[in-house]
C-alpha cells in the first residue's frame, strides 16, 4: 500500500513582508513550517502504515525551502519525500496547483492520496477536490475518522458534515482531505530527526511530470490576486468605569443600550431591488436545504445575487439540486426570478459526485454569467470538483462580491489569518465563489413574488462515494452550525470536555481554521448593526480582527509549545546539534522563485496599510 500526502510549506504569518513592486510576498529570510492539517494527515497516514503495511510518501511543492518540511514530515514517519520544485509553478492558483500535484501523484500511483482539509496561509480548501477530480478518483472531505479495507479495496471515513458527522465509504484509489481530529499533533524527538537525514528525497520538476509551462504558474491559472487590502480596525476604546462588578455591569449595559447593540427591534434587512429583472445572462445562487427549509447563507447569497444582478443586467436564478419544488416560494421571496429545479431520488442525501455531475452539466446547458454557492462544508466539497470539471477560477470563502469597472464580478477574499481582503478576480466564465454564511446581509423577504419554476433534464451517474451513515448535531448545535457554517463542528477541546479553561493546545485556532471563521462569523454579524451602511471594506474589517487575533496567538502558542517540547527533550538526552540545524535552516527562507502559493502576488499584514489600487 502507498499513501501520498500533499504538505505545504506555508510562511509563518507574523514574519511577512510585501514587495510593493512586485506585488509579491518577499519570502527572503521569512520562516515556513508545514501547514498544519497536513501533519495531521501525514500522521493519520503514518498510522495506516502502521496497521496496513505499505509507504508513505510526502510530497510537497514549493520553494528550495519547502524541503525543510519534507524533513520534518520524515522526521514524523514519512517513508520518503518528493520536492516538486520549478520557477514556472509560480504564482499558480488553486487549480494549477492541483494539475501540477495531479501529475506527480500520478506517479506515484497510490492507493490513498492524503491532504490537509485547508492551508493556514490561503485557506482555500480547493486543492483536494481539485485533485480528486483531475485524478477521476472519489472524494472525501474533512474526514475526522478513516479506516481502509485493503482486501475490499475500499475506505470507511467519518467526515464532518454542515449539521453534524456522516460515515461515508467508497473505493480506493481515493482523495481525502484531513479535519483537524483525524489524528493527534506529533512533534519528532532526535532519534527521528537522525532517522530522517537516511531517507530520500527526491526533486521533481515541470517535464518530469509531463506538464508544459503553459498549464501552470500565472499563465495556466484562471484566477489572480488583483490587488489586497489592508484590514483596519477601529474600536471605541471605552472604559467602563464602576466600584462594584454589579455597577460596571449596569454601566456596561447602559452604554451598549445607549449606542443600539442590544436593540434587537425592528427588521433592518433592506427590500430587494424593484423593477422587472434583466433580460441579459443569469446570475445564479446553489441553494441549500435544511430541514426546516431555505439556509439563511441562500437567502444571503440570494440579496447579493439581487445587488450583482442589477449591474450585470440578468435575472437571478436559483438552482436547487435534489430538493423540490416546494422551496421555489421561499426562494422567489428571498430575491429569486427563476427556480431551477434538479430533481431525482439519487441526488439524496448529498453525495459528491452525484451533485457535481448535475450542477456542471447545468451550467454547461445554460451558460450563467455568475455561479454563487455557499461555504459551508457541502458548498466547499462541490464548488472545487465542479470548477475543476470544467477548467473554471474559483474564489474560496469570500466575504463580499462587487462590480468592478470594467464588469468583472471581484470576490472579496480573506487570508493569511484575516489579516488582508483580496479581491480574486478569474478569467473564466461564469466566475465561481464561495461565500462566507453570516458576512452578507439576507432581503427583507417579499412573499408578493411569483416563483417562475423549470424543472431541469438531469443525468445522474452513480456515485462512488456513499452515505452509510448521519449523525446530526442536536438541533441548537444545528442551528449554530448552519448560522456561522462551522462554529458548532470546531468548539475548543477544553469546552468539548467540560472544562473551563483549556490545558493543552494553546494555539489551537491556528490549527483549526474553522474556530478562526467562527469568530470571524460573529463580527460579521455584530457589523450588520450599523444601519444603512453597506458591506464595504470596514464591515470586512469587523468581520476579521478576531480571526487575526487568534492566528497570531495561535502561532506563538504553537511555536512557544514547540520550544518548550524540544527543551524538554533536549534536557533528557543533552544539546541537541540536529534541533538547532533544523531551526536554523527552517529561518533561510531560500528561493528567489516560490511555486504554489509562495509567489501569490499579496501584501502581508504589515505593510498592506495603505490600499492599493487593484
Ligand atoms: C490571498 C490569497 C488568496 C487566494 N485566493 C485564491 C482563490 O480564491 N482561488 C484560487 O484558485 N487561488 C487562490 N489563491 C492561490 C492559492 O493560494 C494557491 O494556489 C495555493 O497554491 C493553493 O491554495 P491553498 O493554499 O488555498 O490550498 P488549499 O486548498 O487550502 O490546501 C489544501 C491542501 O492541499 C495541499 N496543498 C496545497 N498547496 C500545496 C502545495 N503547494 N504543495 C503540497 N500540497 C499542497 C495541502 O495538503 C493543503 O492542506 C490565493 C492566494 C492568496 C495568497
Amino acid at each position: 500500500m502507498r499513501i501520498v500526502v500533499c504538505v505545504k510549506w506555508v510562511p509563518m504569518l507574523s514574519k511577512l513582508e510585501f514587495d510593493p513592486e512586485t506585488r509579491r510576498l518577499k519570502r527572503e529570510g521569512v520562516p515556513g513550517e508545514v501547514s498544519s492539517f497536513d501533519l495531521r494527515a501525514l500522521t493519520a497516514a503514518v498510522a495506516l502504515r502502521a496497521q496496513h503495511g505499505g509507504e508513505v510518501v510526502a510530497l510537497t511543492m514549493g520553494p528550495p525551502a519547502a524541503r525543510d518540511g519534507l524533513v520534518e514530515c520524515l522526521a514524523l514517519g514519512a517513508d520518503r519525500g518528493v520536492h516538486f520544485a520549478d520557477a514556472a509553478l509560480a504564482g499558480s492558483d488553486t487549480l494549477a496547483t492541483a494539475r501540477a500535484l495531479a501529475a506527480a501523484v500520478r506517479r506515484e500511483a497510490p492507493d490513498l492520496l492524503l491532504l490537509g482539509r485547508a492551508s493556514v496561509d490561503a485557506e482555500t480548501g480547493q486543492v483536494g477536490p481539485e485533485m480528486a477530480e483531475l485524478l477521476d478518483w472519489p472524494q472525501a472531505t474533512a474526514v475526522r475518522r478513516l479506516t481502509l479495507d485493503l482486501a475490499a479495496r475500499s475506505f470507511i471515513a467519518e467526515r464532518e458534515a454542515d449539521d453534524g458527522f456522516e460515515t461515508v465509504t467508497g473505493p480506493l484509489p481515493a482523495v481525502v482531505t484531513a479535519a483537524e481530529d483525524i489524528a493527534e499533533e506529533k512533534f519528532p524527538n532526535k532519534a527521528d530527526r537522525q532517522a530522517a537525514t537516511a531517507k530520500p528525497i527526491a526533486s521533481v520538476s515541470l517535464a518530469d511530470v509531463g506538464l508544459g509551462a503553459d498549464q501552470v504558474g500565472a499563465g495556466g491559472s484562471p484566477t489572480w490576486v488583483a490587488g489586497v487590502e489592508a484590514v483596519t480596525v477601529e474600536r471605541r476604546r471605552e472604559l467602563i468605569a464602576g466600584d462594584t462588578p454589579e455597577a460596571m455591569v449596569r454601566a456596561l449595559g447602559e452604554r451598549l443600550r445607549a449606542i443600539g447593540a442590544l436593540d434587537a427591534g425592528g427588521d433592518r434587512r433592506q427590500p430587494l431591488p424593484s423593477g422587472a429583472p434583466g433580460t441579459g445572462v443569469p446570475v445564479w445562487v446553489v441553494a441549500e436545504l435544511g430541514p426546516s427549509g431555505v439556509l439563511p447563507v441562500t437567502a444571503e447569497l440570494l440579496a447579493k445575487a439581487a445587488e450583482l444582478a442589477r449591474t450585470l443586467g440578468g435575472p437571478v436564478e436559483a438552482i436547487v439540486i435534489g430538493g423540490g419544488a416546494t422551496y421555489a416560494a421561499a426562494l422567489a421571496a428571498a430575491g429569486a426570478d427563476r427556480v431551477l429545479v434538479a430533481d431525482d431520488p439519487a441526488l439524496v442525501p448529498y453525495v459528491t459526485e452525484a451533485h457535481a455531475a448535475v450542477l456542471a452539466d447545468a451550467i454547461i446547458a445554460r451558460q450563467p454569467r455568475l455561479v454563487l454557492l455557499a461555504s459551508t462544508v457541502r458548498g466547499r466539497d462541490l464548488a472545487p470538483r465542479v470548477a475543476a470539471r470544467l477548467g473554471l477560477g474559483l474564489t474560496g470563502d469570500a466575504i463580499d462580491l462587487d462590480v468592478d469597472t470594467e464588469g468583472r464580478v471581484r470576490q472579496m477574499k480573506p487570508a493569511f489569518g484575516g489579516a488582508i481582503v483580496a479581491p480574486i478576480l478569474s478569467r473564466t466564465r461564469p466566475e465561481v465563489a464561495t461565500v462566507r454564511p453570516g458576512v452578507l446581509r439576507a432581503a427583507r423577504p417579499d412573499p408578493s413574488r411569483h416563483p417562475v419554476v423549470d424543472t431541469l433534464a438531469v443525468r445522474v451517474p452513480a456515485a462512488r462515494v456513499r452515505v452509510v451513515s448521519r449523525q446530526p448535531l442536536d438541533d441548537a448545535a444545528a442551528g449554530r452550525a448552519r448560522r456561522g457554517g462551522r462554529r458548532a463542528r470546531c468548539r475548543p477541546r477544553h469546552r468539548r470536555a467540560g472544562r473551563s479553561r483549556p490545558n493543552r493546545r494553546v494555539g489551537a485556532a491556528s490549527r483549526c481554521g474553522d474556530r478562526r471563521h467562527a469568530r470571524s462569523d460573529r463580527r460579521g454579524l455584530a457589523a450588520e448593526a450599523a444601519p444603512g451602511r453597506r458591506h464595504r471594506t470596514r464591515d470586512r474589517a469587523a468581520a476579521l480582527p478576531g480571526a487575526r487575533r487568534e492566528r497570531q496567538h495561535g502561532a506563538h502558542g504553537r511555536r512557544a509549545r514547540r520550544r518548550n517540547h524540544r527543551r524538554r527533550q533536549q534536557e533528557r538526552q543533552g544539546a541537541d546539534p540536529q534541533v538547532r540545524g533544523f531551526r536554523a535552516a527552517g529561518g533561510s527562507g531560500g528561493g528567489a522563485a516560490v511555486p504554489g502559493g509562495g509567489a501569490s502576488p499579496v501584501s502581508p499584514p504589515r505593510v498592506a496599510q495603505a490600499r492599493r489600487p487593484t
